[in-house]
């Protein structure tokens, strides 16, 4: 098997799904009790999430790390991420000790 990346084919780098991904997302709002409202994310390149998996609690984690507010903040709570479609999706942080290991 190759690992070639197609462009309308995208493939979830956690399941391995294909055809599952969400519209581009627009924005991710973070809900982190340090902070009294929530911060907006705006991601600079097209993200689209695979639906099938928990893959956006990964989205979320890495945008939350790459931005110096949230960041700053601590953990977030809850993520409201909307896609350029309109949809929207309520994340609430799990609850574990669970921590995802990026490399
Ligand atoms: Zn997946």
């Amino acid at each position: 098997m190759s690992e070639v990346e197609n462009e309308e084919t995208l493939t979830c780098g956690i399941c391995r799904k294909t055809g599952t991904f969400t519209a581009p997302v627009s924005v991710i709002l973070v809900f982190a009790p340090a902070m009294s409202k929530p911060y907006p994310l705006i991601p600079a390149e097209d993200y689209r999430v695979c639906g099938a998996c928990d893959a956006i609690f990964t989205l979320i984690n890495r945008a939350v790390e790459a931005h110096p507010t949230t960041r700053a903040a601590g953990p977030w709570s809850r993520a409201i991420v909307v896609f350029s479609d309109g949809h929207g999706v309520d994340v609430k942080a799990k609850r574990q000790g669970q921590q995802v290991a990026l490399a």
